[in-house]
């Protein structure tokens, strides 16, 4: 396709859909082959003050529209989004290079299940309380400003709009620049559900731009962030000024220990699952495996069969299992922590430098890694210390579990942990002694409406769940007479 044909991302501002300009800037790639398909529309800093305008003008309406009214819109974005789950998965695939299977249940599909639950979550934070004399009350936060990342863009869209509007607030997102299309899909089927203008505005653009316009907002109430240690600190130091509150979901380094009577048979699939899902992009995902000396030799070579198992190449060819990275900065960027590892001396048990084997025709330009893993670390490596948020994995032997503790903990960051052990009790134990916000005990699953979030360096605050919808709320007290 020429240039001009490709699609250009709006904004939506007040109720109106505004085509993007200046789109050349942020070209949005196809991972599979490197090739353009998009461009991000960049909005200005009159964009971002048009749209707060609306949005401080709606919110009190907003907010004294009974709860039922408001899901009634959600509910219908819900029914909106279920029903173009076909075209949304494929520009999932089109533009972050992901199997089209995890492209639909997990990215779509996810879109679509933070809706379901979502009244009855906010009908009980909204729920008054008595505590003696006083009756607590929980209020809309008012304007909310949310900024969200490139690994989940159109659930993290979906996502914090729909739990800040149900709760009374009005929004103005700034999606990624780097991965828009689905986002905009999904932005231009909420502008079909004639909301009250302002009540949601999105406005593209980059970071520094647009983002940081948003940040610095004096009518800006609360910003709800998910991105990067480096950015999370940026808004903090933006906020200082107007002592706005922020929750921040911000990076990992996430542990995944192995008791001594773990059953290896489900916990390292699993485990690899972790660190592989969303190829290898995603907060959460567990990238340390920490492992009792005494298993080393035998986790090494199951893992080196996993890892041969892991076919990595094009998304919707047969027989791939992991998809590329999302862009050539991020493919040199985890290259860049791989080459470290080798010159560094740690031991590869699988993958390393380099694109994967038997990449098929028209792949020479996609952003490939081979799934990596090196055993045996130093818990202080900089491979162990730093987020990676590519499909490498490092694993780590301690002599007893006081010592796999130590490692688990010994980052600045605190999101997400992983225990494994035949004994639930035991596991449980262990998860309590660890610093992260979300522990997975035994493989236990997912859940969208369990708070999700980091301690440390990782963030502050939540997302999701009923403690994610109370931050987009503020706390009041009234004291009634005895
Ligand atoms: P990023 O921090 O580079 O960008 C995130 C968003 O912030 C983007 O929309 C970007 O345009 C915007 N931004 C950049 N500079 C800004 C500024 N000065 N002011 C305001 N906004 C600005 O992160 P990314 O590369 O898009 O995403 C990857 C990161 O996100 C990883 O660190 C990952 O761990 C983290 N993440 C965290 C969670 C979580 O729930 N904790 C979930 C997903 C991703």
């Amino acid at each position: 396709m020429a240039p001009s044909d490709l699609p250009v991302t709006g904004h939506l501002v007040a109720g109106e859909l505004i085509d993007g300009t200046g789109g050349d800037a942020v070209a949005v790639h196809d991972p599979s082959n490197g090739a353009v398909i998009g461009y991000a529309g960049l909005g200005d800093d009159a964009l971002v003050a048009r749209a707060v305008a609306a949005a401080r003008a709606a919110q009190p309406g907003w907010a004294a529209t009974p709860l039922r009214e408001r899901m009634a819109y959600l509910d219908a974005w819900r029914g909106k989004l279920a029903a173009a789950a076909d075209s949304l998965t494929e520009l999932v695939i089109d533009e972050m290079g992901l199997l089209p299977a995890f492209a639909r249940n997990v990215h779509v599909g996810r879109a679509v299940a933070c809706l379901e639950r979502l009244e009855e979550l906010a009908e009980a934070v909204l729920a008054p309380r008595r505590e003696g004399i006083s009756l607590i009350v929980r209020e809309p936060a008012g304007l909310v400003a949310a900024i969200t990342a490139w690994n989940f863009p159109l659930h993290m869209l979906v996502s914090k709009i729909s739990s800040a509007v149900a709760l009374g607030n009005t929004v103005v997102l700034k999606p990624s620049e780097v991965k828009p299309l689905a986002a905009w899909a999904a932005t231009r089927l909420l502008a079909e559900l004639d909301l009250p203008p302002g009540v949601v505005s999105v406005v593209g653009g980059t970071g520094p731009a647009v983002g940081a316009a948003l940040v610095a907002h004096p009518d800006v109430d609360m910003i709800s962030f998910t991105g990067s240690r480096a950015v999370g600190r940026r808004i903090l130091a933006a906020t200082a000024a107007t002592i706005t509150r922020s929750v921040l979901e911000l990076g990992g380094k996430n542990p995944a220990l192995l008791l001594p009577d773990a059953p290896l048979d489900t916990a390292l699939p699993a485990v690899l699952g972790s660190c592989f899902f969303n190829n290898g992009q995603v907060c959460g995902a567990q990238s340390r495996l920490i492992v009792p000396r005494a298993l080393l030799g035998e986790v090494e070579d199951r893992l080196v069969g996993l890892v041969a198992d892991t076919a990595a190449g094009p998304p919707r060819a047969a027989g791939t299992r992991l998809g590329p990275v999302v862009s050539a900065v991020q493919r040199d960027r985890v290259a860049g922590y791989i080459r470290a590892g080798v010159d560094s001396g740690l031991r590869l048990l699988a993958g390393g430098p380099g694109a994967p084997d038997g990449l098929p025709d028209g792949s020479a330009d996609g952003y490939y890694i081979r799934p990596t893993v090196f055993s045996d670390v130093p818990p202080d490596h900089q491979l162990a210390q730093e987020e990676i948020f590519g499909p490498v994995l490092t694993v780590h032997a301690c002599d007893d579990v006081d010592e796999m503790v130590a490692v688990a903990n010994g980052t600045r960051y605190g999101l997400t942990a992983s225990v494994w052990s035949a004994d639930l009790d035991r596991s449980v134990a262990v998860a309590r002694r660890l610093q992260a916000g979300q522990v997975v005990v035994n493989g236990g699953g997912f859940n969208l409406s369990a708070p999700y979030g980091g301690v440390k360096e990782s963030g502050n605050g939540r997302e999701h769940g009923r403690e994610g919808l109370a931050e987009l709320t503020e706390v009041k007290s009234m004291q009634l007479p005895a």
